[in-house]
């Protein structure tokens, strides 16, 4: 019996004084998710062992990928807790028979396409060390919403890239809104699969992407409050109807646009 109590109290004295040092983590611990928080000034962060940068006053970022473990370990200067990771049910569609022309781009498209990439890929490199996003994310566009994060084709079977983003279907030339606060990285138009593109970093290694608009009302380098108009909904690039292609990363990781708009940070 008193071992039992005094194993007791050590449990609930040692978890009091882990969640005292803890700072508040804000954001979604899911698949697709971000987290940020602040630790003091003479503080590291691990997640899972890995130390975190950490920027500007304490901040921290830290993004889980479109697959994660079921739990993950947080330690802050060797205090560790552990929490459970939401893991998503992805939609996997596998389209067989199609001829190989639709499925293997030609040697021109090629070379635009790795192009593109090589610019996209650049504009995920760490740019603005400030946190220049806020404490909420909007949608760019209200609409209905027609791709989900995380879903993949398997054509001939061959897995494609998962779809890093949501797609929200609206009007052509209808007003798309920044989401947060950043500066614009990168204005390119006719892209091979994104057609007219946008990219703005909010911040700490995490950029917006915006593919298929119609028009782009921001320059490079500019920077952009959360809500001002930055473009129209249309659909260059690959896109079968007019819509917009939302996609976030931080730094190569790719987070779920709706977990950011669904979180508090
Ligand atoms: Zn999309």
């Amino acid at each position: 019996m008193i071992k039992l109590f005094l194993l007791l109290s050590t449990i609930l004295f040692s978890k009091n004084a882990i969640s005292d040092d803890f700072p508040a983590i804000f954001g979604c611990f899911c698949e697709g998710g971000l987290l940020t928080g602040k630790i003091k000034n003479n503080q590291e962060i691990k997640i899972n062992e890995k130390k975190l940068t950490v920027y500007e006053n304490g901040i921290f970022v830290f993004a889980f990928g479109r697959k994660f473990d079921d739990y993950v370990t947080v330690s802050i200067n060797g205090k560790t807790k552990k929490f459970k990771v939401k893991n998503k049910k992805y939609k996997i569609e596998r389209i067989n028979g199609l001829p190989n022309k639709k499925v293997q781009p030609s040697e021109k498209d090629l070379i635009q396409i790795r192009n593109d990439q090589k610019k996209i890929k650049l504009s995920k490199k760490i740019g603005e060390k400030k946190k220049l996003f806020g404490s909420k994310f909007i949608l760019p566009v209200k609409g209905r919403l027609s791709g989900f994060f995380g879903s993949q084709r398997i054509l001939n079977s061959k897995p494609r890239s998962p779809h890093n983003g949501i797609d929200i279907a609206q009007k052509e030339g209808a007003e798309i809104l920044a989401p947060a606060s950043g500066r614009v990285k990168l204005v390119e138009n006719n892209m091979f699969f994104t057609g007219n593109t946008l990219i703005m970093d909010h911040g700490l290694g995490l950029i917006s992407i915006f593919a298929h608009m119609k028009k782009i009302n921001v320059k490079n380098g500019q920077y952009v409050d959360l809500g001002k108009k930055i473009g129209e909904v249309g659909m260059t690039g690959r896109a079968t109807g007019p819509h917009l292609h939302w996609g976030v990363y931080l730094l190569e990781k790719p987070v779920d646009p709706l977990s950011l708009v669904q979180s508090d940070f």
